[in-house]
């Protein structure tokens, strides 16, 4: 495999297996200490969403298989694999005005509510503070206000994700209390 392609691809950081850092890399992909014995063969961390659709299409190029790495609490470690990892994408945009966010995959519960608690808004997050919002979402959402305002993702307007073919989709906003935006 020439990873070496991959590296000019991507403005974020490709660890493979043979490097001294991967086992640190590899052992970050899982929060709790239980950590899988596979290995992936190599680990791609995005800084943007253009490092995602590159990450996507090198795999597909290659006959390689990916999972995307969200905050890694997954007891059984499912986001051990190939690795398109997400956690520097956390970043907020927030309007309070039409009560709404753009959100970035890997913004914690923490960070999120603090950030909608600058103004005066709220969020049906999870109850663990370190719990990221991508697979929170994709999960469902399981709130602490769930029995008033319903499951998390019953709140997200869009979203915009990149397909298995390596295409990033529009966003498309229409009416809802709050817009999420994750990759
Ligand atoms: C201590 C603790 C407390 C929790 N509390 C709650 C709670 O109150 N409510 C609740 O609903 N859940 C709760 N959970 C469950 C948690 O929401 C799920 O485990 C969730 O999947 C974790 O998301 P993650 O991004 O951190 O995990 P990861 O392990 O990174 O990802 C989980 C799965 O989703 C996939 N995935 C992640 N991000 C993306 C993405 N952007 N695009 C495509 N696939 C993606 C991964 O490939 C993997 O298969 C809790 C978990 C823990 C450990």
């Amino acid at each position: 495999m020439n990873w070496d392609v991959l590296r000019k691809r991507i403005k974020g950081t490709v660890v493979t297996a043979a490097e001294p850092t991967f086992s640190v890399a590899r052992a970050a992909m899982v929060w709790n200490k239980i950590k899988p014995d596979r290995s992936p063969q190599v680990i791609v961390t995005a800084k943007n969403d253009n490092d995602v659709v590159a990450a996507v299409n090198f795999a597909r190029e290659n006959g390689l298989k990916v999972v995307i790495h969200g905050g890694g609490h997954t007891w059984c470690g499912l986001a051990v694999r190939n690795d398109v990892d997400l956690s520097t994408l956390n970043e907020s945009t927030i309007d309070k005005a039409s009560c709404t966010a753009l959100i970035q995959p890997a913004i914690s519960n923490r960070e999120l509510a603090s950030r909608l608690g600058e103004y005066d808004l709220a969020f049906p997050i999870g109850h663990c503070p370190t719990v990221k919002a991508s697979g929170y979402l994709l999960n469902g959402g399981m709130s602490w206000n769930m029995s008033e305002w319903g499951p998390a993702c019953l709140s997200i307007l869009a979203v915009e994700c990149v397909t298995a073919d390596g295409n990033m989709t529009q966003r498309d906003y229409s009416s809802a209390t709050l817009a999420v935006l994750f990759l």
